[in-house]
């Protein structure tokens, strides 16, 4: 039987998971829980019972007790048919695949079988990952993927675990490990106000990165209030229902301090 697995959406023509135009699969599941999560509906691993305006029915699946459930089965063919229909806007612009989540190394198996389908069609890929998973999975992953796209969010570990629930150590480690072994790693860091954006998480994470060496770029991706309703409907309190996006000059400060660190470092994904 062919493998398969859960995606929550598929997003077309994405200018901000990686270069070119890209197709953006998002796969269910996430064994974090960060306070700022825009996503909340992708955390649960399995498809639930929500409805979102926002989302195509497609990813809806219609459960035995008649509900509509966020969240459909997908056959790896399925998967790639619906990817290889924008092959001439990724040749073109130098784009492909990003897999994101969630968390996409929550179905290891169907990820693997996703990336090596995709280097077999010649598709360049992208994870989109918080790196919290087994070094194995890790370096089975790495094998296929052109390039990840690696949170980081809190250096100091208790922090890390009071505001995503888990500690930071596996996903520092497999970062050494990617970059020790060369994979093509872009650091992504979600700046929230008064969590993230703190001169000493980010001088922090600047020592880490130098520390570890072979990664030269970083992308900010500022916090958003996309979140805030799916909170509403999903019956979950907002984890930060007074928190407000940082400003241009705010993400353009953090910016500067990065590259003058030595790294290429833009806002946005
Ligand atoms: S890692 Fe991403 S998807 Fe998972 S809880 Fe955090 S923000 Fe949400």
């Amino acid at each position: 039987m062919a493998k398969q697995g859960i995606i929550f959406d598929i997003k077309k023509y994405s200018l901000h998971d990686g270069p070119g135009i890209r197709t953006t699969v998002f796969l269910k599941g996430c064994p974090l829980a960060c306070w700022w999560c825009h996503n909340p509906e992708s955390q649960i691993e399995g498809p639930f019972a929500v409805t979102y305006p926002g989302h195509k029915q497609d990813f809806y699946t219609r459960a035995e007790d008649g509900q509509s459930k966020l969240g459909r089965t997908m056959t790896v063919p399925e998967v790639m048919a619906e990817l290889e229909k924008d092959r001439l806007f990724y040749d073109e612009s130098g784009g492909g695949v990003t897999f994101s989540g969630g968390e996409p190394l929550m179905q290891p198996e169907f990820l693997l079988a996703l990336l090596a389908e995709c280097r077999e069609k010649d598709l360049h890929t992208c994870v989109d990952t918080t790196g919290y998973a087994g070094q194995e999975v890790i370096g089975e992953v790495m094998q296929y993927a052109g390039l990840f796209l690696y949170d980081l969010k809190l250096i100091d570990d208790d922090g890390h675990t009071k505001y995503t629930g888990v500690s930071n150590g596996p996903i520092l480690d497999n970062l050494a490990f990617l970059a020790g072994r060369g994979a093509h790693v872009i650091i992504r860091i979600p700046i929230v106000p008064g969590i993230t954006d703190s001169r000493d998480n980010l001088e922090g994470i600047a020592a880490f990165l130098k520390r570890t060496g072979g990664i030269r770029e970083i992308n900010l991706l500022p916090y958003n209030r996309f979140g805030s309703n799916k909170y509403r409907r999903l019956g979950r309190p907002d984890p930060m229902p007074a928190t407000n996006p940082p400003t241009a000059e705010e993400m353009n400060r953090i910016a500067a301090f990065f590259t003058g660190q030595g790294f290429a470092c833009r806002a946005g994904g």
